[in-house]
């Protein structure tokens, strides 16, 4: 069996205009950076679970993604992010909503998959598993950075004058998340995100939602960045691997057939998905999604709109 991974930085990527040589290359190198942490585990024989883990840590850790450090605001000016984690083989999954705290939400997603019976949990019991897991925590001003609290008071200001939405999708929204296959076949995905710009204090998106944002079992792994009300509503991970499963549709089709439909309804965004070909399918109807994959030969490949990849040696 193969190893494979792949990941997504979201759908909320800055338009190319605007997108200078060396923000695109800093862009690229974040996404290889969680490439390589996620690789490396499925290649010394880690599981898939494992690699989605280190992928989406990279990925939080890094502010240019809206997840963890960097992650967006709410209209009252703080930050509540989500998270998931799903075990394909056993269907053992974890999430946590509205969080602020554990320095990677991912792995509170994990403590609550690992340490308690529950899948979901919020507020001050959300917390209390990630500090009995020993995670490490961080103030809110170390999530916070300067170009989301601008581009929260830039939505602040323009809704107060009714004016029209034309923020760019990096304005509005972002994700992060990993799909991986490991060498005993076993599929994993993880999902992290701030959510939504200026979005209601207390608004939950699809990415905790297992079946919806996240989800993984034996035929496929799927995580999503997008608006997240459609995505909830249209239960879009979960659709692809019914579609795999009782259809006999490959990966890649049911990605893509459902991301097609998303758009009709207002679901702007994209997904990575993995079932058992090894053969990411990285579909998205959004101008563009941060995006990457470690090919057959073992080259990282990685995308931002919809050009070429940039392919680069491990
Ligand atoms: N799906 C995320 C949410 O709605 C946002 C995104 O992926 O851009 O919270």
């Amino acid at each position: 069996m193969s190893i494979s991974i792949a990941i997504h930085g979201g759908a909320g990527t800055v338009r190319a205009a605007d997108l200078t040589e060396a923000m695109t290359e800093a862009r690229h190198e974040g996404l290889r950076r969680a490439l390589r942490a996620g690789f490396a585990v499925l290649a010394g024989g880690g599981a898939a679970l494992d690699a989605v883990s280190a992928a989406v840590c990279a990925l939080e850790d890094d502010p240019l993604f809206n997840a963890g450090h960097g992650a967006v605001m709410t209209d009252a000016g703080t930050i509540e992010m989500d998270a998931a984690i799903m075990n394909g083989a056993d269907r053992r999954a974890g999430a946590v909503a509205g969080i602020c705290g554990p320095r990677n939400p991912v792995l509170a997603a994990r403590a609550v998959m690992e340490t308690t019976p529950h899948v979901l949990m919020i507020g001050a019991g959300a917390l209390g598993v990630a500090r009995d897991a020993g995670l490490v925590f961080a103030p809110p001003s170390y999530f916070e950075t300067p170009n989301r609290r601008a581009a929260l008071e830039r939505e602040l200001v323009r809704r107060a004058s009714g004016a029209p939405d034309t923020r760019s999708d990096a304005d509005r929204h972002g994700t992060v998340g990993a799909v991986a296959r490991d060498a005993a076949g076993h599929l994993a995905a993880a999902t992290s995100t701030g959510g939504m710009t200026g979005k209601r204090a207390g608004r939950v998106g699809d990415t905790p939602i297992i079946g919806a944002g996240t989800y993984a079992d034996d035929v496929c792994a799927v995580s999503c960045t997008g608006t997240g009300e459609v995505f909830m509503r249209y239960t879009v991970a979960a659709e692809i691997a019914a579609r795999v499963r009782y259809k006999g549709e490959t990966v890649a089709q049911a990605a893509g057939e459902v991301v097609a439909e998303l758009a009709t309804q207002g679901g702007d965004g994209g997904l990575i998905a993995l079932g058992a070909s090894g053969v990411p399918a990285l579909p998205f109807n959004s101008s563009g999604m941060y995006r990457g994959y470690v090919d057959a030969e073992g080259m990282l490949r990685t995308a931002i709109h919809r050009e070429v990849f940039h392919i680069v040696n491990r």
